[in-house]
C-alpha cells in the first residue's frame, strides 16, 4: 500500500492514538499519500451530542495538527486533511461549510445509519429489500453531491435475503458509482477482524460493475496502519475475484456540486 485514506484518532472517542502516531506509523511501513478521516462532527438539532465523532470544538485543533505534521514530514509523505461522514441531507451543507472554513481536503462516505436519528445501525441484519434499497438510495444521493471521493464499506449494509434482491441493488449502486467515477472501499479494518464486511459477494457485483476499488485501513489504532500482511491477503481475496485496486485516487473537493 502506497495510500491510505482513511484514518481515525484519539479524537472520535472510540480509537486510539495520536496523528503523529499515525503519520510514523504510515511513514515506517512505506505509505506515501496519508489521509486522516476522522468521524466528522455533525450539526444536529436540540441536545443530541454523539458519543463517537469528535466534538466540533475540536475540529479546529484536529486541522491545524495535521497542517503542522503535513509541514513537518513534507519530504517523507503528503498528509490530507479529511472526515468520514455520513450522509444526511438535513445538515450536510451546515456541516461541510462548517469545516471548509477550517481546513478540510476531502471526505469519504461512512453510512453506519439508514437516517440522521441513528436509531437504525446499517448493521443490522435484514432480509427486508425496503431497507437495503433505502440504503442504496441514500449513498446515491450523497455521492450525488460530488462531495465524497469515495465510499466507505459499502456493504455495511448487512442485507441477508435472497440473493437476487442483493444482486439488484447493489449492482445498480455499483453501476452509478462507475458513472459518477466515485471509487468504493474494500473496508480492512472489517477484513481483519471478520465482521460482516467486506463480502465477497458483493466485491463480485463490484467487478462486474466495473466500479473502482481502493483499499482502506480504517485504522483506529496505529497497528492497523498499512498493516503488510492484511494487505496482502486482501490482494489475494482481490485478487480471485479479478479486481485490481486504484494504488491511489484523485481527492475530491469536498462541496456541493449538484
Ligand atoms: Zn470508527
Ligand atoms: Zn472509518
Amino acid at each position: 500500500m502506497i495510500a491510505n485514506y482513511h484514518t481515525h484518532t484519539w479524537r472520535c472517542n472510540h480509537a486510539e492514538d495520536t496523528e503523529r502516531e499515525y503519520v510514523e506509523a504510515a511513514v515506517a511501513r512505506g505509505i506515501k499519500t496519508l489521509g486522516f478521516a476522522d468521524h466528522a462532527p455533525y450539526f444536529f438539532d436540540g441536545d443530541y451530542y454523539s458519543g463517537f465523532r469528535m466534538k466540533r470544538e475540536q475540529y479546529r485543533d484536529y486541522a491545524d495538527t495535521l497542517k503542522a505534521l503535513r509541514q513537518e514530514y513534507a519530504d517523507k509523505i503528503d498528509i490530507f486533511i479529511g472526515a468520514e461522514m455520513e450522509y444526511y441531507p438535513k445538515y450536510f451543507a451546515k456541516t461541510l461549510d462548517f469545516m471548509n472554513e477550517i481546513g478540510l481536503d476531502y471526505i469519504i462516505m461512512g453510512q453506519h445509519y439508514m437516517d440522521h436519528t441513528e436509531s437504525w445501525h446499517a448493521y443490522k441484519e435484514t432480509e427486508d429489500e425496503m431497507v437495503l434499497a433505502r440504503y442504496v438510495d441514500v449513498v446515491l444521493e450523497g455521492a450525488g453531491t460530488g462531495a465524497y471521493t469515495y465510499i466507505a464499506h459499502p456493504d455495511h449494509i448487512n442485507f441477508r435475503g435472497d440473493e437476487k434482491i442483493w444482486h439488484k441493488h447493489m449492482f445498480r449502486l455499483c453501476q452509478a458509482l462507475k458513472e459518477m467515477d466515485v471509487p468504493v472501499e474494500m473496508n480492512l479494518l472489517g477484513f481483519f477482524d471478520g465482521r460482516h464486511y467486506p463480502r465477497k459477494d458483493f466485491l463480485a457485483i463490484v467487478k462486474e460493475a466495473g466500479t473502482h476499488v481502493v483499499l482502506g485501513c480504517d485504522a483506529h489504532s496505529k497497528q492497523q496502519m498499512g498493516n503488510v500482511q492484511i494487505a496482502q491477503e486482501a490482494m489475494k481475496w482481490l485478487g480471485d475475484i479479478g479486481i485490481v485496486p486504484q494504488k491511489q485516487i484523485p481527492l475530491r473537493k469536498p462541496v456541493i456540486l449538484r
